[in-house]
């Protein structure tokens, strides 16, 4: 079947052409990161959006997921969060709506001009009533209805396995199992004492998927839930599955990233991205978190923006928004901002080590010199958040220095010495 990652093995595709333009970097290695399966570009043929790149090459991405529960429906409100969450910085939505009509929310969200991402396993399990319920036949129904609704890339949880259970139950963790989607799939496989519809008709989903030029993003149901489930086993045999799947989607002509890996302590972020990118020929690294403690509910944006911005360190090429709801409710759209803006940060620490300058990237010494002179307006129009900062630097007066040391301020004391010096 024609696909991307087939074309990009004989020639550049024009959708690699545009992207290699928006991302400053050469068509021609592009398109050779896209048919080694090392970057990703969601892009269903159904729809038009901005394009995007994740991966090899790229700069980090951010996603923000929003969507509706059975307890907080609007179908209003999440538009609006969608807008925000693009007006801070977002690179693709994921709609993981759960509550009310599920497939017009989602065209609502496809509308927006990003990628967009569903888990359809969500929609399945609202359809049979209980994951328990859910066959193969209404799964993989699901899965063609949001490809043909023009959906750029889907989280499946193929690596939820026999395997993966079995590790689960002989080496238990505190919180079990926390990936909405990798709970639906055991209570499935518990269910129906059958495997993973995902992972034995492997071969019939990238076929869909190859159809539609849909994304596979594989997703990580074992992911440990606290700092202390990080190294059982049950996450280890997933990371084994998802890297054999994504070499095998590859095969098919299929695009594919993996996602992983939920809470993590801090030092164990950069062994758990190299055995990821090991396991999968370097496939785009799509990150939940890492959040790296427990103890911040509120707070979380934050957690996961460190852990996030390490990951990247060392290789991570995508990470999702966590908001400071998590753990918490359903975000609202002032959560939404505050977490895209976070998340971007991270995603800005993640390309300051990726990028050709590294550190030394322009902006960042423009912002130095800006700070150097004491130039406001040049301040604000670098900052990543430029609209927000000015409004705490005016809230004592527009001073020619700030108010956090006013008169004594170091930066003018110092540059005035050196001016007269010079003079
Ligand atoms: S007043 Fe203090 S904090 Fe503000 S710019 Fe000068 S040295 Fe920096």
């Amino acid at each position: 079947m024609h696909t991307l990652v087939r074309e990009c093995f004989t020639g550049i595709p024009e959708i690699v052409e545009s992207l290699a333009r928006k991302e400053g970097g050469n068509a021609r290695k592009l398109a050779s990161a896209v048919a080694r399966g090392r970057v990703v570009i969601p892009a269903n043929p159904a729809r038009e959006h901005r394009l995007c790149g994740i991966g090899e090459g790229c700069t980090v991405k951010v996603n923000v997921n929003i969507g509706t529960s059975g307890e907080r429906c609007d179908e209003s409100l999440e538009v609006a969060k969608a807008k925000t969450a693009l007006s801070n910085g977002a690179d693709t939505l994921m709609d993981l709506s759960t509550g009310g009509d599920l497939p017009s929310i989602r065209r609502k969200i496809l509308e927006m001009d990003v990628p967009v991402g569903t888990v359809p396993v969500y929609e399945a399990v609202r359809r049979a009533g209980n994951a328990a319920d859910v066959d193969s036949d209404l799964l993989f129904s699901v899965i063609r209805e949001h490809c043909r609704d023009g959906v750029d890339f889907l989280t499946l949880h193929c690596g939820v396995n026999k395997d993966a259970l079995a590790a689960l139950y002989s080496d238990p963790r505190i919180m079990s199992v926390v990936s909405r989607g990798g709970a639906f799939h055991v209570a499935m496989m518990s269910g129906r004492d059958e495997e993973n519809p995902l992972f034995s008709e492997f071969d019939y989903l990238m076929e869909i998927l190859a159809e539609y030029e849909v994304v596979a993003s594989l997703g990580d149901g074992m992911r440990p839930g606290c700092i202390q489930d990080a190294d059982r086993h049950a996450k280890t045999v997933e990371y084994l599955n998802l890297g054999r799947l994504a070499n095998r989607a590859l095969d098919a002509g299929v695009q594919r990233m993996i996602e992983g890996p939920g809470h993590l302590p801090i030092e164990q972020i950069g062994y758990n991205v190299r055995i990821i990118k090991e396991l999968s020929n370097d496939a785009p690294l799509y990150l939940l978190g890492p959040l790296v403690t427990d103890i911040a509910p509120g707070y979380d944006h934050v957690v996961s923006a460190i852990g996030g911005a390490v990951a990247c360190m060392h290789g991570a090429d995508f990470l999702c928004m966590v908001s400071p709801s998590e753990h918490l409710a359903l975000p609202l759209t002032d959560d939404i901002a505050e977490g895209t803006r976070v998340a971007r940060i991270a995603a800005h620490i993640g390309d300051l080590v990726r990028s050709p300058d590294g550190f030394r990237m322009p902006r960042e010494i423009r912002m130095a010199e800006a700070r150097k002179r004491l130039d406001w307006k040049e301040q604000f129009s670098l900052a990543l958040f430029g609209e927000y900062a000015q409004k705490i630097h005016e809230r004592d007066g527009e001073l020619d220095t700030c108010s956090m040391c006013g008169d004594l301020c170091a930066v003018k004391m110092v540059r005035e010495i050196f001016e007269k010096r010079e003079s």
